[in-house]
């Protein structure tokens, strides 16, 4: 069961039914997410009014 974390509403999707990448609505709220993984099901939510652009690179590159 995923809720939905704006309103808490129950998504009603399960894991292996959504992909990578997909776009999910919640029916309350309408506000729409995106399928970041699926293995937990972990969701972004999908912001239309600017794009987030956030090119940090990681640090986790010590392999000396
Ligand atoms: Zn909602």
């Amino acid at each position: 069961m995923v809720l939905c974390p704006e309103c808490e509403t129950d998504l009603d999707i399960e894991e292996d039914e959504v992909d990578e990448g997909e776009i999910v609505s919640c029916p309350e709220c309408g506000t729409d997410f995106e399928v970041v993984t699926t293995t937990p099901l972990e969701l972004n939510r999908v912001e239309e009014e600017e794009e987030e652009e956030e090119a940090e690179e990681a640090e986790d590159g010590d392999y000396s």
